[in-house]
């Protein structure tokens, strides 16, 4: 439409100004050998090339005006996101390089903070991509309520926003802001007809006039300290130098990771799970660590978040879940008593997504000959949640026989509604943080609703982090007997854990092992041997398509 109108102008204007033209000749020449009719219609010629003159001429400011209404469209739709009408991407960027510029030329600072919104999906999952965008809306609307006049917002993308404080005199100020997002993110939303209550998690970078980063390097260092506040469940974190370095590091791992999978410096340590009240061992956790040749031991905390990021993750679980699986069948050979001790294996986000997931488990126990009522899987509960959608992977799973336990059990963000899905969950693994505090009125009362749930839906409760007698005996007292903590265990790597002794049953409940290689027995290296045996008639995991 705008664009008919804008080739029609020049078209219509040189009509009537031909029209004017040709009127005026015609006028002048039958002036010369005038007569009354002819005088008449010179009259007439000039009054129709006169209108059409002014035609033109209306037309022409018609427009000129609609053209340059249909330019400033142009240029809000390029600079604009069509959701929110905040600026968008491109336009950040645009706005940001000029604020650094006014930043030094004012000798003021500038801070850059990036907003991600928890769990907004679960959100658009459960309630409809409607509520997803009505929310992006209303948190928009939120931002731009909050932030103060000479301030920038912009959508990201999908649920990242990033606001740009200017004209700051302090950096004390930058944090203020923050502060007062936050606070407007307490009060709750609503949305089609049920209040919600969404928070984010603000990352910021803060630049001194003298501070040489472009502006993607600061909204860059703004999303890593964002990280950083979703990780640390703080609200808001500021990037700093310790994080620069950090980033550095990051780097160093990365390559260093590659070659770690490679020269098969990732071992699996084992931390036993211990049923108290049954007084015998009733399962270990297999947990990663990287045996660095320069580092030492690094804690998966050190690497996990890298193998993510670089897509690493399924390799290195895939290694875990073949090394715990072997692990435990040789135990079985080792001893009877090992028979039915469960090992629990962690699964990452990544390895669930993988629609091969259920046939590598399937290989895995084949290659291994562990029974599958041995093998547990611990996934995080946000992780399920997350991702309702590849549950039918888990069922699969469940199905052969496996395990599936949530980890981290009440750090997540799991409602009641979601609870009755996680009917195929044997187990559920009640966080260290609820059991680091049970003198807390809250803490007490989510323990006692957990095993209540739990008993309901027959399914285990095992405590994490038992690190003293006390809480031994106050979990007891809730009715939960399985425990896993530095009081009965550190994990251990595979060859310190003597089968002769280990799995035998318990009389007490401080059972601390040594943490001694057994002379003559290495597990690990048995384990080896048995991949190693197998090798030539390994299945490797079947794919599909
Ligand atoms: P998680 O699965 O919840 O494992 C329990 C963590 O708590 C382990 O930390 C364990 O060493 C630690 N822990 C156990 N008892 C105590 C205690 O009494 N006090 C304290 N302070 N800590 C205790 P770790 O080995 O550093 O592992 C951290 C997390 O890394 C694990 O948490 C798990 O989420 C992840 N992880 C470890 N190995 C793997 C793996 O092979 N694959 C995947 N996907 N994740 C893994
Ligand atoms: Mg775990
Ligand atoms: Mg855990």
């Amino acid at each position: 439409m705008q664009g008919n109108r804008l080739l029609l102008s020049p078209g219509l204007v040189f009509v009537g100004g031909l029209a004017t033209v040709t009127a005026w000749l015609v006028a002048l020449l039958f002036f010369k050998i005038a007569d009354e009719t002819t005088l008449i219609l010179a009259g007439s010629s000039g009054a129709i090339g006169a209108l059409g003159g002014m035609i033109g001429a209306l037309w022409l400011n018609y427009t000129t005006r609609h053209t340059q209404e249909y330019i400033a469209l142009q240029e809000h739709q390029a600079n604009h996101d069509p959701l929110t009408g905040l600026f968008n991407r491109n336009a950040l960027f645009t706005e940001l390089e000029k604020s650094i510029a006014r930043a030094q030329a004012t000798d003021t600072v500038l801070g850059v903070l990036f907003l991600d919104l928890d769990r907004f999906k679960v959100i658009n999952d459960s309630m409809g991509h409607e509520a997803g965008d009505e929310l992006l809306r209303i948190v928009a609307e939120r931002l731009e309520g909050t932030v103060r006049g000479g301030d920038l917002v912009a959508r990201f993308g999908g649920d990242e926003f990033v606001v740009v404080c200017r004209d700051l005199l302090s950096e004390q100020s930058v944090l203020a802001v923050a502060n007062q997002i936050l606070k407007s993110f307490t009060q709750p939303v609503s949305l089609y007809g049920g209040a919600q209550v969404v928070s984010t998690s603000i990352g910021i970078a803060i630049a001194r006039p003298d501070d040489t980063r472009r502006s993607d390097d600061l909204v860059r260092d703004a999303d890593a300290a964002m990280y950083k506040a979703k990780r640390s469940k703080s609200g808001f974190a500021v990037f700093d130098e310790v994080q620069r370095l950090q980033v550095i590091d990051r780097l160093d791992i990365e390559r260093d990771l590659v070659q770690a999978l490679e020269q098969e410096q990732l071992v699996v340590y084992y931390q036993p799970l211990i049923d108290v009240k049954g007084k015998r061992l009733y399962g270990f956790e297999a947990l990663v660590r990287w045996n660095h040749p320069i580092r030492g031991i690094i804690g998966p905390g050190d690497f996990l978040g890298v193998a993510e990021e670089t897509g690493m993750m399924a390799r290195i679980g895939e290694l875990v879940l073949r090394e715990a699986c072997a692990q435990a069948a040789v135990w079985n050979h080792l001893t009877p008593d090992a028979q039915g001790v469960k090992m629990g294996v962690n699964i990452a986000e990544q390895q669930l997504l993988d629609g091969n997931f259920p046939f590598l488990v399937a290989d895995v126990l084949e290659w291994s000959g562990l029974p599958p009522s041995q093998l547990v899987l611990e996934i995080t509960e946000n992780v399920i949640v997350d991702h309702l959608a590849g549950l039918s992977s888990l069922r699969d799973i469940r199905d052969m026989g496996v395990n599936l336990a949530i980890d981290d059990f009440g750090t997540g963000q799991s409602s009641l509604s979601y609870i009755k899905q996680f009917d195929m969950v044997s187990t559920l693994k009640v966080d260290k943080t609820f059991v680091d505090d049970m003198s807390s009125g809250v803490n007490r009362a989510i323990i006692e609703a957990v095993v209540a749930m739990a008993r309901a839906l027959d399914m285990e409760v095992v405590a994490e982090g038992v690190e003293s007698e006390h809480q031994v005996k106050e979990l007891l007292e809730f009715g939960v007997h399985i425990m896993q903590g530095y009081l009965f265990n550190k994990p251990v790597a595979g060859e310190v854990i003597d089968p002769s002794s280990w799995f035998q049953a318990r009389d007490n409940n401080g059972m601390k092992h040594d943490d001694r290689a057994v002379p003559g027995l290495s597990s690990t290296e048995v384990s080896r041997a048995l991949a190693r045996n197998r090798d030539h008639s390994l299945p490797r995991p079947k794919r599909m398509g």
